[in-house]
């Protein structure tokens, strides 16, 4: 209904202000008794819909039936421990998930947007869920629209609506516009309305809250807010089918097994619930929720280093980044800046030194112009609005001219905002004669060598004079100058055109060199890019020879060579850009539609792009580039539009992000290949027993048992682990398709997974050869052997001590064998315990369990096990100790 009200309507009926807003007691008062303007939450699940949730498994259903069948069986033990196994893996998969989920919810947080409002005649930042109705805000270009909100000014304002509409589009805004009041206006067509979680493509505009949190037309459309499933990563889905892969063979071989038995005329029950429990533990059950809760976690991790993630996936995606494009101003720079020199025609001056002369006439239109045309504003400690224009108003303060003052003597009525493909911006006022207004005048300013192409005067000794070659040459000149100082240039000039002449025939007024210092960690982060075989590409907006002083300084260039202004690019077809490509390093002047085609060439080349942005046109080569990574301070479609957002805008933040991502594809890594090589040495072993014809090595609440402790806290340590950060750094980067079996990860599955099952046979041949040994029975014939073994290990006493040892043994090396899959170059001794606390606590309890299983009376009858003597938990140990050892062995021939 606002759209059919006027603005003074709108102003009365939300008993607000269309020019200082609303007080803040009163946007207090609004807020508590309105609410948050946010969206409602889908409900969460409740801790037992969580648990519940876990149960939905066909490898649960198998373990239920294997409990049945020990009932059946009268094995009421095996049944409790089956029981006991899927409610502890239930519990701890709720657990995980419940803090990846935790985990995430948080990050959600972190990224909602802040807005501009004007309370109390005073603009301010704060966070979009304080916004009340009434409030009046400020929406600029790239921003995305807080509230539904009635505007209630208006200067070229286009907002993109599609998140509501479905229409992408641009749909042009205008405050002005009355809707007719007899009529219902569809959505679409309501000129002078935006409303919430639009974007604001172009221009400017100012509106008075009408609606917040679930009034919004947003709010009401339910559906629309609820969350979307999270998106599975590539390695998730690649686990997934492997995981499912797995299964079947493991199902498989358990088949055999069983098959196997009935061949052998053995007691086919038992054998069943051999031949479950062996399946169920060869299944890396526990995978997907490893891998899961490493992301997650990691995710943590990254905000502690300023970095948000957005999507899950670019955890992965991050540690096999190959090229890094990062923009210059205020990621490679401090965007700290300081007008340093200042020129008008024809006076060259440092700005610290600047004074009298600053009365000058041509001074004074140059400052003018560049305080007028500016939308920064200087509040106290308050500094809101782009450094490059707060640095202008600084500059003016010092010479004695202020924005706001000036502001009310040249009202402000019209403007073509900034944007990185015009690399300039214009603003109109009126000119104040005798109390009331003559005429108009325009203030534009941008880049020095765009501006000058649209002039076609110059500001002389006070007076515009028609440009002559000579004055455009020494223009150019002393941008050169600024330039090669590493100076940042910005030129402002003045005409008397209105709104739609465009900006043709102006007077050049003047030209300001800012400095912006490189951030001294960029350079050590450049560096250690280029130990990591990650090569760092400066794309910017800036002049060339300002881009390539910076580049010089951090490492990024070392030739004018390997520069390239937008303009040449454009001469470039894509074959020949496809040859330089590899040899440049700056990127100077170029607009924000270029940064896509870079993005593509480096992509054709097979390289993994992470790719920086902030403005508003930024948004496609964000979303082209593997990683596309948005600065804290830059517009919210930049954020929307990428993967993770810098908080601190830091070039040397990615640096660390790269770093966690290798780590976090390390770790899972580990992870994968200690649960593949475990699972593989306990199938083994039974298999290679029962095919022998001997006795089960395992009992199925063994196999079960073993499972619980090697499937997840072990694992789970390893997924979090910390990495030797340095080491890391130093390898190149990964092939973004490569296996987690690659280098080498095959050749270790199966080696720990032989060793696993020569232990694991070992262990539960030891008793019954040592007797055999004993008697001089151990013949070389393999045939007698095993009939031997096959006697001895049919009587009851002998088999439970064997099996006892094969338990045991099983259990610990899977321990043994977590602790040096820590790190796979570096020795035991090496390593630090308390950098994986997790890991020192499944070592503690894993090894405490295994104990009680053999010494706790009541387990000892509920597993069938026998209580063991010191010595033997020596020999056992030793035995387990085998993989620790290879580990070691392994390590050391490798130096
Ligand atoms: P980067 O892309 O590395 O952030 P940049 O900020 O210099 O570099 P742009 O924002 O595209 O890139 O700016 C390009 C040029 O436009 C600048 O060199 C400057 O001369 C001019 N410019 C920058 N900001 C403004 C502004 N607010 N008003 C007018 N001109 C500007």
């Amino acid at each position: 209904m606002f759209e059919k009200q006027n603005i003074q309507e709108t102003v009365n009926e939300l008993k607000s202000d269309a020019v200082k807003g609303l007080t803040d007691g009163e946007a207090f008062r609004r807020l508590q008794q309105n609410g948050r303007n946010e969206m409602k939450a889908a409900r969460k699940k409740t801790k037992i819909q969580l648990f519940l949730e876990q149960l939905k498994d066909p490898l649960i259903y198998i373990l239920l039936i294997a409990a049945v069948v020990s009932v059946f069986l009268g094995e009421l033990s095996d049944a409790v421990i089956i029981g006991t196994v899927v409610v502890v893996n239930a519990l701890v998969g709720m657990l995980q998930e419940g803090k990846a989920r935790k985990a995430l919810e948080a990050l959600k947080k972190l990224t909602s947007p802040q807005t501009i409002v004007i309370r109390e005649g005073i603009r301010q930042e704060i966070p979009a869920a304080e916004l009340v109705t009434g409030d009046l805000v400020d929406l600029e270009a790239g921003a995305q629209v807080p509230a539904d909100i009635r505007l209630t000014r208006s200067s070229n304002l286009q907002v993109e609506e599609s998140a509501l509409t479905g229409e992408s589009v641009p749909v042009e805004k205008d405050a002005l516009f009355l809707a007719d009041c007899r009529h219902e206006i569809p959505l679409a067509e309501r000129v002078n309305m935006v409303y919430m979680s639009t974007v604001v493509t172009h221009g400017h505009g100012e509106g008075i809250v009408t609606a917040t949190g679930m009034d919004t037309e947003i709010g009401r459309i339910a559906s629309m807010i609820t969350d979307a499933e999270e998106e599975m990563t590539p390695l998730q889905k690649r686990l997934g089918d492997m995981g499912k892969l797995l299964s079947i063979l493991s199902l498989g071989v358990c088949a055999a097994l069983f098959l196997l038995a009935v061949f052998q005329h053995r007691n086919i029950p038992e054998m069943l619930l051999v031949a479950i429990s062996l399946a169920v533990a060869a299944v890396p059950e526990g995978l997907p929720a490893v891998v899961t809760i490493c992301l997650a976690l990691s995710v943590t991790r990254m905000v502690k280093v300023h970095t948000i993630i957005r999507r899950l996936p670019s955890v992965e995606t991050l540690g096999a980044v190959s090229v890094v494009c990062s923009d210059k101003t205020g990621t490679l720079t401090q965007n700290r800046l300081t007008v340093e020199k200042c020129w008008w025609y024809d006076v060259l001056e440092d700005a610290a030194g600047s004074n009298g002369r600053g009365e000058s006439r041509c001074v004074q239109e140059m400052l003018r112009g560049m305080l007028l045309c500016n939308d920064a504003s200087l509040q106290g400690e308050q500094r809101i609005g782009d450094p490059t224009e707060l640095a202008l108003l600084d500059f003016g303060e010092k010479m004695g001219m202020h924005r706001e003052r000036l502001e009310k003597q040249y009202p402000r009525y019209d403007e073509k905002p900034f944007d990185s493909d015009r690399k300039m911006m214009t603003t109109y006022h009126r000119i104040p004669k005798n109390g009331g207004h003559k005429g108009s005048i325009a203030y534009t300013k941008g880049a020095p060598d765009v501006i000058v192409q649209h002039c076609t005067h110059i500001l002389q000794d006070g007076r515009s004079v028609p440009m002559t070659a000579g004055q455009r040459k020494r223009i150019s000149e002393v941008v050169e100058l600024m330039n090669s100082l590493a100076l940042r240039t910005l030129a402002a000039a003045q005409s008397g055109n209105t709104p739609g002449c465009g900006e043709e025939g102006m007077t050049f007024l003047g030209i300001v060199g800012m400095r912006d210092p490189a951030r001294p960690e960029a350079e050590e982060a450049v560096e250690i890019f280029r130990r990591a075989g990650v090569s760092t590409v400066m794309i910017t907006g800036d002049h060339v020879d300002t881009a390539y002083a910076i580049a010089r300084q951090l490492g990024i260039a070392g030739h004018r060579s390997q520069c390239i202004t937008g303009e040449e690019l454009n001469h470039l077809d894509d074959a020949s850009f496809a040859r330089r490509i590899r040899n440049i390093r700056v990127y100077a002047r170029v607009t924000p539609a270029q940064k896509v085609r870079i993005v593509k060439g480096l992509q054709q080349n097979g390289e993994i792009v992470a790719m920086t942005g902030d403005g508003v046109n930024d948004a496609p080569s964000l979303k082209a580039a593997d990683i596309g990574v948005a600065m804290g301070t830059g517009v919210d479609v930049a954020k929307q539009a990428a993967d993770m957002i810098l908080t601190d805008d830091n070039f040397a933040t990615i640096e660390k992000a790269i770093e966690e991502g290798r780590g976090v594809y390390e770790n899972i890594r580990k992870s994968v290949i200690f649960l593949l090589s475990s699972n593989l040495g306990e199938l083994m072993t039974m298999f290679a027993a029962v095919a022998l014809g001997l006795a089960s090595p395992l009992k199925s609440s063994h196999i079960l048992w073993i499972n619980l402790i090697t499937d997840s806290l072990p694992a789970l340590a390893l997924g979090v682990d910390k990495n030797d950060g340095k080491s890391l750094m130093r390898c190149p980067p990964r092939k973004a398709a490569e296996s987690l079996f690659a280098r080498g990860g095959m050749a270790c599955t199966l080696l720990y997974g032989a060793l696993i099952t020569g232990i694991g046979l070992a262990a539960f041949l030891v008793l019954p050869c040592g007797i055999l040994a004993g008697r001089g029975e151990l013949s070389w014939n393999l045939s007698d052997w095993v009939e031997g073994l096959r006697e001895l290990l049919s009587r009851e006493k002998i088999l439970a001590r064997s099996q006892t040892y094969a338990f045991t043994v099983l259990g610990m090396c899977q321990l043994y064998h977590a602790v040096g899959m820590r790190d796979m170059q570096k020795s035991v001794f090496a390593m630090r315990p308390w950098d994986n606390p997790l890991m020192v606590l499944a070592c503690v309890i894993g090894f405490a369990l295994q104990f009680a299983v053999t010494e706790v009376p009541f387990l000892i009858e509920a597993f069938g096990t026998s209580h063991l003597s010191g010595q033997e938990w020596l020999l056992l140990n030793v035995l387990a100790a085998f993989p620790l050892l290879a580990h070691e062995l392994v390590v050391m021939l490798r130096k």
